[in-house]
């Protein structure tokens, strides 16, 4: 059985970001460290691909490249009542393929002599007086330190951290080729937002992002209900229905059928680190506002590694200061204030207020026009 220092679960943005930090600030750490990933880079990751600027930003300071197609997007339609509001913002955003960017992050990741062994899945893991054994379908390995980077459904999650109340958002997702309507959005590099399907009790919105796929300009049109309001009194809106209408409105035949998938969302009081394991990226959650995950995946590494360093330095392997960490660090301030705006901005009250809500930006953007 292989014995090393510390396993990540996982090699998506969280898992790669918290590995690359760790040889990062402590390069004697890259023969023990090693990476377990179920299935094969490039693998498919239902995902709408907008990456921020805090993207770029995290990965310069992690030393990793992607260098993969991308397409710029300048400017965002938004619908909140029927007249859409435009804004021209340069640099918004640029949209990737998952499964291109993650293969070329791990690749970033192996030549920097790092470890990552594709086509194991961990099952379950068990506790040993001096570290954790983890049960994969390539047989068992023995770490004195786990991080659960394994996404919105992990198994580390699963087996550890039980939680009472659920922090799931729905997605929907589908692709669909820029012909039409949809090439103008292409051409002129604009996302469409449109939140009125809140109307009909979304807890989200529905988006149409331009990206290349295998070099022809594609749409991707998908659908987000945060559920940060969870209670009898909010009627669950009908997200199959909801993202058939938003085609139908546009014209747009969807050149695939639509994927479903969850995404977990962070709260402050969860719990994120318990003796010799602890969770990042979305095991640990993101936010729930507009339901943004890798910058917030990326994010969780550095903080990881340091909280990894510190048991290591002083073996206490109890890794509660992870949730302080968190907290202080402009992630946890990112987190907790999306958590907020978005149950304000999802609440019954708003959803209800929006049409008027829709007129003040109205009038309020066309002053704007006017003083220019
Ligand atoms: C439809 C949809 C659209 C989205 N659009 C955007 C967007 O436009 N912009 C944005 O910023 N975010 C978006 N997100 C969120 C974003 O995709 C996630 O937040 C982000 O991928 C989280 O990164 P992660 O590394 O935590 O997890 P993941 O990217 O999910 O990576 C987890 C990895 O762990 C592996 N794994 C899982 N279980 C095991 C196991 N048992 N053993 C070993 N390996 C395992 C998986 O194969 C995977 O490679 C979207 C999400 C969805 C569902």
């Amino acid at each position: 059985m292989e014995r090393i220092e510390i396993c990540i679960v996982g090699s998506g943005p969280a898992g790669i970001a918290t590995a690359a930090a760790l040889v990062q600030r402590r390069p004697s750490l890259r023969d023990h460290v090693l990476v377990l990933e179920k299935v094969q880079h490039p693998r498919h990751k239902l995902c709408g691909g907008g990456l921020t600027p805090w993207v770029d930003e995290i990965l310069r300071e992690l030393g990793l490249e992607a260098q993969v197609p991308d397409f710029r997007i300048e400017r965002v339609r938004f619908y909140v009542n029927d007249a859409p509001l435009l804004f021209d913002i340069p640099g918004l955003m640029r949209t990737v393929r998952r499964n291109e960017f993650d293969a070329a992050l791990a690749n970033s990741l192996r030549s920097k002599g790092v470890r990552l062994m594709e086509n194991v899945a961990v099952q379950s893991l068990s506790e040993q007086s001096d570290g954790m054994l983890l049960h994969t379908t390539a047989g068992d390995f023995f770490a004195k330190l786990v991080v659960g980077a394994d996404g919105a459904k992990s198994v580390v999650r699963r087996q550890f951290f039980r939680e009472e109340i659920s922090r799931v958002s729905r997605l929907l997702e589908v692709l669909v080729p820029a012909r039409n309507g949809a090439l103008e959005d292409f051409n002129s590099q604009t996302a469409l937002i449109d939140f009125r399907p809140m109307r009909a009790g979304l807890q989200g919105y529905v988006w149409d992002f331009p990206c290349w796929i295998d070099g022809r300009p594609h749409l991707n049109v998908g659908l987000f209900d945060s559920r940060v309001h969870e209670n009898a009194a909010q009627t669950r809106a009908d997200l199959p229905a909801l993202l058939e209408q938003h085609l139908a409105a546009r014209g747009f035949e969807p050149s695939t059928k639509v994927m479903g998938h969850p995404e977990r969302w962070h709260h402050s009081a969860d719990c994120f680190s318990r003796p010799r394991v602890l969770l990042a990226g979305e095991a640990a959650g993101i936010e729930p506002w507009l339901g943004e995950g890798i910058s917030a995946a990326l994010a969780y590494g550095p903080i990881a590694a340091e909280t990894l360093l510190h048991a290591l330095d002083t073996k206490d392997f109890s890794l509660r200061d992870y949730r302080e960490r968190l907290r202080a660090h402009r992630l946890g301030k990112f987190l907790q204030r999306n958590r907020i705006v978005a149950r304000l901005f999802y609440s019954r009250h708003l959803r209800a207020a929006l049409p008027l809500f829709g007129r003040v930006l109205q009038g309020y953007m066309r002053l704007k026009h006017k003083s220019h």
